[in-house]
């Protein structure tokens, strides 16, 4: 393997990558092309991806399926301002989806990412608060700590405050209200205790929460935590009593990951507010939506502002709705809930041998998504090195080694993907 080819020096000396010291940059491969569930470097290594590139490719790689989809529409536009224009890209998607959403859904707003979505969703919930009852102290936001909801500026008040990115812009961000992350496990017996702290919160400052936010059953970046579904409707049942909204970041689970098509169908809860991403668009370009109920749309144009305030230049992308109407298809073209608890029952089988090794701390498998929670943090950079030699890409992040793959991953490339994963764990 050359490693001039594998990384260059200009990328290294200029480019930011995320979450990347410029100074002391992790390594980066040079990818050549994609394909599948395989990536190409480009020296000719091929390796099975882990990762879906953070959650969004859920039917591969250069899906001959979507490029023509993607191919077509550009000779129609690729871009088109939605301010008093629209599309049949955008009404079709939005037809799909709210035909596939929690039965409360009933308006969609096109955002740009899913960080952005949640700052929409967020903004909605504060001018609802306000349009409804003309209170301007119902602002604020409560979630759980170990969160994950994006880098803009109010999604990272609700992330984590420890593992999040609250320590790097101290007073500077918002204090949130935060509950303790619920301990109840998903498959495990649920501990009515869990509720109680935000319960709590809940009681004391309802007339300040504009909402609470969260994960629905998975925690994504902020820790890879699987909980019990019945916190979720004991959330809706202290929003309801308390008159806070309840949102849904299902920017991570959606489309299936989960081994439900939304992962707030495990618990049967509707949101108030939904934010969807990452797979809506099978990792082609990037498009987030933010669906919320009647009444919320109604009383936020019946307010003071008369309209919510936000407008994204690329809004409803034509290219990227255009996209995420193939994607769906494809979805709707299988049997996913089959497809999904195939790939759980091999992860669980092939994952499950990690629990005997000293180094790891726990493994659980929902849906496509497994993770062995180390004791200790990975070392990501040896760790990737070591992928790389062994064909594999899984990125981990500090005691989380986990993958969740494209859904056409063959089941030897899963297997495999499992094998070499438990290898590479510190002993
Ligand atoms: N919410 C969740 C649950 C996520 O996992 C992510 C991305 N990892 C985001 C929000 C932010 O999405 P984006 O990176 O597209 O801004």
């Amino acid at each position: 393997m050359n490693q001039d080819i594998l990384h260059d020096d200009w990328d290294r000396r200029h480019l930011w990558h995320p979450y990347t010291s410029t100074i002391n940059p992790l390594p980066t491969y040079l990818v050549d092309h994609a394909d599948r569930n395989y990536i190409y470097l480009a020296d000719g290594t091929r390796l099975i991806d882990g990762m879906s590139s953070w959650w969004c490719v859920i039917h591969g790689y250069n899906n001959p399926v979507i490029n023509e989809a993607a191919k077509a529409q550009i000779d129609r536009m690729s871009h088109i301002m939605f301010g008093g224009l629209t599309h049949e890209p955008a009404i079709t998607l939005g037809k799909m989806l709210l035909g596939h959403a929690p039965a409360s859904m009933h308006n969609i707003f096109y955002a740009d990412s899913g960080s952005v979505a949640v700052e929409v969703a967020m903004k909605m919930a504060v001018q609802y608060a306000i349009s409804r009852s003309g209170n301007h102290t119902k602002t604020d936001f409560v979630t759980i700590r170990s969160g994950y909801h994006g880098d803009t500026w109010n999604a990272m008040s609700v992330c984590d405050p420890v593992t999040g990115m609250h320590g790097a812009f101290g007073p500077a961000l918002p204090v949130r209200f935060f509950a303790p992350q619920p301990r109840s496990r998903f498959n495990g017996e649920w501990n009515p205790e869990d509720i109680a702290p935000l319960e709590a919160i809940v009681r004391e400052h309802h007339d300040t929460l504009a909402a609470l936010i969260l994960e629905p059953v998975v925690q994504g970046a902020g820790g890879m935590w699987f909980y019990h579904p019945q916190y979720l409707r004991e959330a809706r049942r202290l929003c309801n009593r308390y008159g806070i909204l309840l949102i849904f970041d299902e920017i991570a689970t959606g489309f299936w990951r989960t081994g439900r098509m939304w992962a707030c169908e495990h618990a049967g809860v509707k949101p108030d507010i939904m934010c969807i991403g990452k797979g809506l668009t099978a990792g082609y370009l990037t498009l987030s939506a933010v669906m919320t109920t009647r009444d919320v749309a109604d009383t936020i144009s019946n307010g003071e502002a008369g309209v919510l305030m936000h407008g994204p230049t690329y809004m409803a992308n034509p290219l990227a709705c255009a996209v995420g109407i193939a994607s769906l298809r494809l979805l709707d073209g299988c049997d996913m809930a089959r497809r999904v608890s195939h790939m759980a029952a091999i992860m669980e089988r092939e994952l499950a041998p990690a629990a005997d090794l000293d180094s790891v701390a726990d493994v659980r498998v929902l849906g496509s998504i497994g993770v062995v929670q180390t004791r200790e943090p990975v070392n990501v950079g040896d760790f990737q090195r070591k992928c790389v030699r062994r064909g594999v890409w899984i990125r981990p992040f500090g005691c989380n080694v986990y993958i969740m793959p494209p859904y056409v991953t063959p089941d030897e490339d899963l297997v495999y993907l499992c094998r070499q994963l438990i290898e590479m764990l510190p002993r």
